[in-house]
């Protein structure tokens, strides 16, 4: 099969209103082109350097994702043109990017990642300390920063009853922020969950934006999760 094959036959399994990532990061430029041939514009990349190159060299109506653990030093990096960080995971780094998009006067979309898979090595907020962002009086001063969303991800797992309720407890905390703190606010939409091997019970359990790499662009051949 090919890049372009498999990228529609996935997009006809995708539910209505949702969006699809398509996860390029280790994938080379061709390799996007392809892609993008067949009209597709949304793409995710988990390495700063090598989405500020991509970005470089690809056309520029392409709608970049970051959905990688970003350290504060390379926000300067991103601010420039990415569409949307899916992983912001502490009120440090909320600040770094309202400071840096202030320069510009930008304001950039975010999706809190909130921890819903057991392993100890995903990165994540859990419900209270997102709701201990969303009260301070720090954050209501952050003019910069637009968060849309929530985003997480499940166990890596093939428990498929293990993920549904991953999914589920995302949903859940998602419901409860935008009636809390959101209620007014019809920008706030967004469920960024699934992936590859989990994107059907994601959008059955409520996602609304899914990032699928390996189904598209094949499996990584290094490690680069
Ligand atoms: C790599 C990655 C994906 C895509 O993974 P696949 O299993 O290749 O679909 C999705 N989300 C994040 C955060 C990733 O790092």
């Amino acid at each position: 099969m090919s890049i372009s094959k498999d990228l529609l036959k996935i997009k006809s399994q995708i539910s209505e209103g949702v969006k699809l990532v398509a996860v390029s990061k280790t994938k080379p430029n061709e390799s996007i082109l392809e892609a993008y041939s067949t009209g597709h514009r949304i793409f995710g990349e988990n390495k700063v350097q090598e989405l500020v190159d991509k970005f470089e060299k690809l056309p520029k109506d392409i709608e970049w994702h970051y959905i990688g653990h970003l350290q504060t030093n390379k926000v300067k990096y991103l601010v420039p043109f990415v569409h949307l960080i899916h992983g912001v995971d502490s009120m440090k780094l909320l600040e770094v990017i309202n400071k840096e998009a202030k320069k510009t006067e930008q304001e950039i979309n975010c999706l809190l990642q909130i921890k819903i898979a057991q392993e100890d090595s995903k990165f994540g907020l859990s419900q209270t300390e997102v709701e201990a962002i969303l009260v301070s009086d720090k954050f209501k001063q952050f003019e910069n920063v637009k968060i849309i969303g929530l985003m997480g991800m499940a166990t890596y797992s093939s428990d498929e009853e293990l993920i549904r309720k991953e999914f589920r407890v995302l949903y859940t905390i998602f419901n409860q922020l935008k009636n809390n703190y959101f209620k007014e606010n019809s920008e706030f939409k967004e469920i960024s969950m699934g992936m590859s091997h989990d994107y059907l019970i994601a959008m059955e359990e409520g996602a609304t934006l899914v990032r699928i790499g390996s189904s598209i662009f094949g499996e990584r051949i290094y490690s680069n999760k």
